[in-house]
């Protein structure tokens, strides 16, 4: 099963991800997780990212391209991926198409998860992130024991880009760079939309619908 989720930060792709991921035995690939990993190793490529990620800015496309190109010839993909942030422009979806069709696995499908702005801000502003790639909400999805993850144990910490004026940055940046891929999917007739607003079972059913069609 090949697919990709797609939507505003804050839409719950990582959150649906890691229960997708464990359901349907295929790996989440998060480019985010894999970038603020490498800023937490302090690697070339971390350094470099940081500089873009602290100001809301996309990291740009030729670093993403050659992480996704890598990631995706990985053996753990063979029975399929799941991909969450990424493609975030035209031109990573290009280089997408092209990859894929390297190791012969076009995506099934593109799922939208759509939420309203007002929401999102919400979202992100209450977010706390674990280094493990989960993350909780203060008030929509608290962790069992505050400030500690549910998963793993470690204690939780908010994004630097979660904060306010970074969150409005991100949400213009998604506008103008990553939301024309919509009609860029939709013309390629993979595009499905899922509505985000309900609770996150509600939202995990409706996105298990999709995939079921691709098993
Ligand atoms: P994304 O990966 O798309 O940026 P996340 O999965 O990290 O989004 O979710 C953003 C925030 O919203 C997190 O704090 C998460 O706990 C919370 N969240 C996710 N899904 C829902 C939902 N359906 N309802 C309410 N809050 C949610
Ligand atoms: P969110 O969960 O809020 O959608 P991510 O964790 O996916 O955020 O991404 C965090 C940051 O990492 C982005 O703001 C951007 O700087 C960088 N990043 C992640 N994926 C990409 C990508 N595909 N292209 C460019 N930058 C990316
Ligand atoms: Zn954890």
């Amino acid at each position: 099963m090949n697919i990709a989720l797609f939507g505003p930060p804050g839409a719950g792709k990582g959150t649906q991800a890691k229960e997708l991921s464990k359901k349907y035995s295929i790996p989440h690939i998060s480019t985010g997780d894999i970038l603020r990993a490498n800023v937490r190793d302090g690697t070339e490529l971390g350094l470099k990212a940081k500089q873009y990620m602290d100001k809301g800015e996309l990291v740009p496309d030729e670093v993403l391209i050659g992480l996704i190109r890598n990631r995706l010839t990985g053996s753990d993909c063979e029975t399929g991926y799941l991909l969450d942030g990424y493609p975030r422009t035209i031109p990573q979806a290009d280089a997408l198409t092209d990859i894929l069709k390297e190791i012969s696995k076009p995506l099934d499908a593109v799922i939208n998860i759509e939420v309203s702005d007002d929401e999102l801000v919400k979202r992100l502003s209450g977010r706390r992130s674990c280094a493990c790639g989960e993350s909780y909400h203060v008030m929509f999805n608290p962790p069992e024991k505050d400030g500690i993850c549910n998963a793993c144990g470690a204690d939780l910490y908010q994004r630097d880009d979660d904060k306010e004026e970074v969150i409005r940055q991100r949400l213009a940046v998604y506008n103008e760079k990553t939301k024309p891929l919509i009609n860029y999917y939709d013309d390629a007739g993979i595009l499905v939309n899922i509505d985000g607003t309900g609770v996150v079972d509600a939202v995990f059913a409706d996105i298990c619908k999709v995939m079921n069609q691709f098993k």
